[in-house]
C-alpha cells in the first residue's frame, strides 16, 4: 500500500495511547486493498494532553475519519460537532467521521457485538435475559445496545458494585430496561448459580483472561452452563479463552471477541467509505494479526 500512496490517497487512522497492540491497521488496510480503495489507515499514538489538537487535525489535515480507543473514548465527546444517539447513550465514541469539516461521533462497538452474536450464534436479543460480567467501557456499549434491542432483563455483576449500580440506573432511566445488580466475585469467589442458570446469554466483559494475563480465571460455576445458552467473551486476545473453553465444555455455544472487533470495524469502514465492508479479507487479516 505505501508505494501506492499519492496526493489522492484518503487517510483514516486510530487515536489512542499506547497503540503498540492495535490490530485495526492490519484489518482496515486489508479491507481497503480488497475493496480496491485508495485509502490508508494509520496508527496515531496520541496522549491525553494532545487529544484536542489531534481532533482538530482531523479537520485541518482532511482525514476521512478515525477510530478512537483507550483512553480517549469518553474524553473525545465534547470535542465533536455531532453525536449519534448510541454514542450519546453509551457516553463514548469509537469512530469519528469527517463530514466536510463537521466531526460526527459514532459508537460501533455495541452494534458490532450484536452483529457478531447474530452471525456466530444466531442469537437475537429481544425478550432474552442477559448476565453481563463487568461494567467498564465495553460492558457499557454492550449493555446499551442490548437494552435498545429489547432484552427482557440485564443482570449486571461487577467487582465494583457501585459501577454496576450506576450502569443499571442509566439503563433503566434512559431506556426503561429491567435490571438487577450483583456483587461479584462474592467472598467465596463465585456467582449465585440462579443468575447463571436464568441467562440466555452470558457476556464476559471484564479484562480477566486478556493477554498477557491469559491464565487468570473468571470466577464462575462453569458446571452450570448449559446447552441452548450463549457464552460470549469480549476478550479477543487470545482468540480462544479459558472462559470460552469451559463454557463450551458444559454445553453452551461459545462466541469469541474477534467477531465484535471485526463487525465494529466493518461498520466504521462503511461509515467512511459508503461501501459494504469486505468481511472475509478483514477477518483473515485480523485473525492473522491476533495469532502473530
Ligand atoms: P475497562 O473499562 O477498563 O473495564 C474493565 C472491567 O474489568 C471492569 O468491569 C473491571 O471491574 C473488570 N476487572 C478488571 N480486573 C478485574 C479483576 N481482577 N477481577 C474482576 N473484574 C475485573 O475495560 P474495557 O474497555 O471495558 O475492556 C474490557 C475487555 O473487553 C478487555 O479485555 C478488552 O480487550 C475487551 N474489549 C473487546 C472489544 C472487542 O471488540 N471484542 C472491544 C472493547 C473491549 P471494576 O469496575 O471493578 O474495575
Amino acid at each position: 500500500m505505501a508505494s501506492g500512496i499519492s496526493s489522492r490517497t484518503k487517510v483514516c487512522g486510530i487515536f489512542g495511547y499506547p497503540l503498540e497492540h492495535t490490530f485495526s491497521p492490519a484489518m482496515h488496510n486489508a479491507a481497503f486493498e480488497a475493496a480496491g480503495l485508495d485509502f490508508v489507515y494509520l496508527p496515531f499514538p496520541v496522549d491525553a494532553d494532545r487529544l484536542q489538537q489531534a481532533v482538530a487535525a482531523v479537520k485541518s489535515l482532511g482525514l476521512v475519519g478515525v477510530n478512537v480507543t483507550i483512553p480517549h473514548k469518553e474524553a473525545v465527546l465534547p470535542l465533536l460537532d455531532e453525536l449519534s444517539e448510541e454514542a450519546r447513550l453509551i457516553g463514548a465514541v469509537n469512530t469519528i467521521v469527517n463530514h466536510s469539516g463537521r466531526l460526527y461521533g459514532e459508537n460501533t462497538d455495541g452494534r458490532g457485538f450484536l452483529c457478531s452474536l447474530r452471525k456466530n450464534a444466531n442469537f437475537l436479543p429481544s425478550g432474552k435475559t442477559v448476565l453481563l460480567l463487568g461494567a467498564g467501557g465495553a460492558a457499557r456499549a454492550v449493555a446499551v445496545e442490548l437494552a435498545l434491542a429489547g432484552v427482557r432483563k440485564i443482570i449486571l455483576a461487577n467487582r465494583s458494585k457501585l459501577r454496576a449500580e450506576e450502569l443499571a440506573a442509566h439503563l433503566s432511566s434512559r431506556i426503561g430496561t429491567c435490571t438487577e445488580v450483583l456483587a461479584w466475585p462474592e467472598p467465596e469467589g463465585l456467582l449465585p448459580g440462579e443468575a447463571l442458570q436464568a441467562a440466555d446469554l452470558v457476556v464476559q466483559a471484564t479484562s480477566l483472561g486478556m493477554y498477557p494475563g491469559c491464565a487468570q480465571t473468571v470466577p464462575l460455576p462453569f458446571n452450570l452452563f448449559r446447552p441452548g445458552q450463549v457464552a460470549c467473551d469480549l476478550v479477543y486476545n487470545p482468540v480462544q479463552t479459558e472462559f470460552l473453553r469451559r463454557a463450551q465444555e458444559a454445553g453452551a455455544t461459545a462466541v469469541g471477541g474477534t467477531g465484535m472487533l471485526l463487525y465494529q470495524g466493518a461498520l466504521a469502514f462503511e461509515l467512511w467509505t459508503g461501501q459494504a465492508a469486505p468481511l472475509e479479507a478483514m477477518e483473515k487479516a485480523l485473525v492473522k494479526a491476533v495469532w502473530k
